[in-house]
């Protein structure tokens, strides 16, 4: 079997955990056609009862943001909304396919993209609440496209070169070779994950402080009752699932209101086809108070503004600096890739599975619990080879946790 077979394969299997008899939607880009094709054909093998493909082009979406006029954007479409409503109660499983080009959206209007996310954000929220949730069985992963191949690899000969790289980059991340099966290498990569999210849920920590060169100092409070998740989730369909392939964090909640101090941005982030470098952001109780950036400020501000709670945190993961991403020297414009090379907070929501008691609770329980409630979430990247995190137990006793970016424990 060739790499991009096995792939295929891992990202059904493992990553969705599909089981004869369920169904699956793929999100796919229309440029990968090919993909979403392949896909389906491994997921009918594997028993599928139907799957649907929703192409996707965000080509087409710069169109629309540069040339709509203005009362194009920000309004909800009916047969949107009930198409996700038909998934969700038809408890379809889900495969996205993310690969976008990081600088799409350079030179749109930030406002029709934040009109647009907005109410995008509301139509899918059915949907992304099962996500959240594990209520669902779900994966994303990335295939090369030209624009992202080219702007990841800008040394390569051509466009084909460029594709080649990044699908040896993807294959060596993914832990896909051709001598061995990359469903048993991922079985002995969550145990080793799952060990780690085990010994923290052990030493139960009150809280975690981050401290860098450049000049992080950062204490994140952990919640009562908070839950550190490694990938190799059980759904509530009762089967197992990786959500994100790769993955390499070990993560939780941060409770909303125990963030306090200064936390520096150590990769680009990209947001809304654009992105912001060089930056940092001062909490206090939990809210943003202060931040700047050398590069697009203004995006970062829209990202804060953007929904209410979007200027708290809901994640603290950590990922050590020798993963085989981070190794890689690669800075992916991609979040699948570079949150998986370095420890990352998320601006926004937490995620319910990350804190116990959380079933049937409404937004202002869950906020009152500790667990931020916000229609965003948007990781960015915390990690350094000079990370060090301290952990405070409950009786104060202080247990290092990273040292020099990599784990302690
Ligand atoms: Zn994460
Ligand atoms: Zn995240």
């Amino acid at each position: 079997m060739d790499k991009l077979q096995k792939y295929v394969k891992l990202l059904v299997n493992t990553g969705v955990g599909l089981k004869a008899g369920q169904k699956l939607v793929i999100n796919c880009p229309v440029d990968l056609a090919y993909f979403g094709r392949l896909a389906m054909k491994e997921a009918y093998d594997a028993g599928a009862a139907e799957v649907l493909i929703l192409w996707n082009d965000e080509i087409s979406g710069r169109i629309h943001y540069l040339n709509a006029p203005d009362d194009a954007f920000g309004h909800e479409i009916e047969w949107i909304k009930a198409r996700v409503k038909y998934l969700v109660d038809e408890g379809y499983c889900l495969l996205n396919v993310y690969a976008t080009d990081p600088e799409n959206l350079k030179g749109v209007n930030p406002e029709r993209v934040q009109k647009q996310q907005k109410v995008n954000q509301m139509m899918s929220k059915p949907l992304s609440d099962k996500v959240t949730s594990s209520a669902v069985q779900w994966n994303l992963a990335s295939v090369p496209t030209p624009s992202w191949a080219k702007k990841v690899f800008p040394n390569a000969k051509n466009e084909e070169e460029a594709i080649d790289l990044m699908w040896e980059a993807i294959y060596a991340a993914c832990r896909v070779d051709d001598a061995t099966d990359p469903v048993d290498n991922w079985k002995a990569h969550v145990d080793s994950l799952q060990g780690k999210a085990n010994k923290l849920m052990e030493l139960n920590f009150k809280s975690l402080h981050f401290k860098n060169s450049y000049g992080t100092d950062l204490i994140t409070e952990l919640p009562a009752g908070h839950v550190w998740v490694a990938c190799g989730e059980k759904a509530k369909t009762g089967n197992n699932f990786i959500a994100n392939i790769p993955t390499e964090e070990v993560f939780t909640a941060p409770h909303r209101e125990g963030v306090h101090g200064i936390v520096y941005g150590t990769k680009p982030l990209v947001y809304m086809g654009d992105v912001i470098d060089e930056f940092w952001v001062k909490f206090e109780k939990g809210k943003v108070v202060e931040y700047g950036a050398k590069k697009n400020e203004h995006l970062l501000k829209s990202l804060l503004e953007l929904h209410k709670n979007a200027d708290y945190l809901g994640e603290v993961a950590l990922v050590p600096y020798n993963s085989p991403i981070s190794q890689s020297g690669i800075l992916w414009y991609n979040t699948l890739y570079d949150e998986n090379a370095s420890c990352h907070l998320a601006f926004g929501r937490g995620y319910n599975y990350c804190l116990a008691g959380t079933d049937d609770k409404t937004e202002d329980e869950l906020n009152e619990m500790g667990l931020n409630q916000s229609l965003t979430h948007e990781d960015f990247m915390v990690g350094s080879p000079c990370l060090e995190i301290i952990g405070t137990t409950q009786d104060g006793k202080e247990i290092a946790v990273f040292t020099k970016g990599d784990w302690a424990i």
